[in-house]
């Protein structure tokens, strides 16, 4: 970057004292002149003649002084470059050279504007992403040629156009008027087939006093190829399915059939029966396993489908709690002592994704907690927010807090053994952060390790907007 443009020096400012001594100068020189012509006047001719030459002297100086200023008004109303500039003596000569120096520095100032601003542009213009600069209003002031490839303006002829007038999308227009620098937003523009949908995000940031920069990105690929790991994730779990569920159909009838024609006191065919009987079981267990891992990815992918569009109604949130808890009473078979303390409300939601989001938690604190532990579910309004709190506390052995932010991507395992061993798929945490972002809610975890406190809480936060406590 080139440097700054110069301050303009100490020595180059007029002040008050300097414009004072410059006018007692010229009011000094004048009045020199007319003494010593006036002097001159008396002493060799007479007094009357000594006044004369002293008022012509004056009166030459003011003419002076009015032929400088109109010659210096000519100038100011005209062209105003240094070479026109009028040249002058005494006094108008410092003021003269005074203003030519202030003008040279201003040019020098301007010259090295422009060279920033040149510098700034060739920047703008080399940058992948799209940047139009709006005033208060909203009026495009500037924008680079990314941008106008992504918005298909001309900085040419658009340059004061209201950019709601060229951008026509009522999402963008909402954007906009709330003017919320912190969210970016995604506009998926074109057609809606998601291979030749053009999808950019889009981000506001502000700048400047009330102007903003208007900042887009093309992700378009980045979309398509996100979209195609799902599709291939979605269509081997369904090509999976049907031979999955003939093969534990299949094994089922054996396991039945071998216990049916079990010949008993053959000691040698019933060992042989025993083996059979436990690798039966074995590769049952298996195929659930594979069954439950094929659901789980299925129902991620429902999850992440963009266009599968949530179906909500009033879900009786403390119903779905309440059949969670007599689930994992089951799944616990008496080992864990399981309390509720619930504020009966009424969410709107999906039914099925809020049930799957409550069973993932509280059957994740019983298969994590050991024989003997205590789980505690709990939800309520949250007095000073008016959001709905939603807790699942156990006190299991905790996690270690480096594995706390990962716990919700897909196949993420604090102690993969133990995962299989629980029946875990490793999607369960995953699942909740995605019904959760669908119903603008937040998953917190909070866990603690060794003290006396061990044991970690699972917490759900859902807004306000979404909450009829009953
Ligand atoms: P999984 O099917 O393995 O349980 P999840 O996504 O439900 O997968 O959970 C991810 C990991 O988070 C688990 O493998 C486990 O290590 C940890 N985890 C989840 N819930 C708890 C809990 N209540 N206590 C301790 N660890 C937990």
């Amino acid at each position: 970057m080139s440097s700054p443009p110069p301050p303009i020096e100490a020595k180059d400012t007029l002040d008050r004292a300097s414009a004072n001594s410059l006018f007692m100068t010229a009011v000094v020189r004048v009045l020199l002149l007319a003494l010593v012509g006036g002097g001159i006047g008396a002493f060799f001719y007479n007094a009357t003649v000594g006044l004369a030459l002293v008022a012509l002297i004056i009166f030459i100086a003011f003419g002076y002084h009015a032929w400088m200023l109109t010659k210096f008004f000519v100038w100011l109303s005209g062209t105003q470059t240094a070479a026109a500039m009028p040249d002058g003596n005494g006094t108008w000569g410092e003021v003269l050279s005074y203003l030519y120096r202030l003008m040279r520095d201003a040019k020098a100032r301007e010259t090295a504007l422009n060279v920033s601003l040149d510098r700034f542009q060739e920047a703008a213009n080399a940058l992948p992403d799209g940047v139009v600069m709006l005033d208060i209003d909203n009026n495009i002031v500037w924008c680079n040629p990314v941008a106008e490839t992504h918005w298909r303006i001309s900085l040419a002829n658009d340059r004061m156009q209201t950019i709601t007038y060229l951008i026509r999308h009522p999402e963008f227009n909402v954007y906009l008027a709330a003017r919320d620098f912190n969210q970016p937003l995604i506009l998926s523009l074109g057609s809606q087939n998601v291979a030749t949908m053009t999808t950019y995000t889009v981000q506001l940031v502000a700048f400047g006093e009330d102007q903003s920069l208007l900042l887009s990105r093309d992700i378009s690929e980045r979309n398509r190829l996100e979209r195609m790991r799902s599709d291939f994730v979605a269509n081997v779990s369904h090509e999976l399915r049907t031979p999955l569920t003939v093969m534990a159909g299949f094994l089922e009838t054996i396991e039945k059939v071998g216990a049916s024609s079990e010949v008993k006191g053959d000691a040698k065919h019933e060992a042989k029966a025993e083996l059979l009987k436990r690798s039966l079981n074995h590769m049952r267990t298996q195929t659930e396993r594979m069954q439950r891992l094929v659901d789980d990815l299925l129902v991620l992918s429902r999850l992440e489908d963009a266009q599968n569009k949530l179906a909500e109604t009033a879900t009786d949130f403390t119903a779905l709690v309440e059949a969670s808890i007599a689930d994992a009473a089951i799944l616990s078979n008496g080992k864990h002592q399981i309390t509720s303390d619930l504020t009966p409300a009424s969410i709107t939601g999906n039914r099925d994704e809020l049930s799957s989001a409550i069973s993932n938690l509280i059957s994740n604190a019983v298969r994590y907690t050991l024989e003997g532990g205590a789980i505690h579910v709990s939800s309520q309004v949250e007095e000073k927010t008016g959001d709905f709190i939603f807790a699942v506390r156990d006190n299991g052995e905790g996690i270690p807090a480096e594995h706390l932010p990962r716990l919700t991507e897909r196949f993420y395992r604090v102690d993969r053994g133990r995962s299989r061993a629980a029946g875990g798929t490793g999607l369960g945490l995953a699942i909740v952060k995605h019904v959760l972002v669908r119903h603008e809610g937040r998953l917190t975890i909070a866990s603690v390790q060794g003290s006396e406190e061990h044991g970690s809480t699972f917490t759900v936060r859902l807004p306000k907007a979404r909450v009829r406590a009953d």
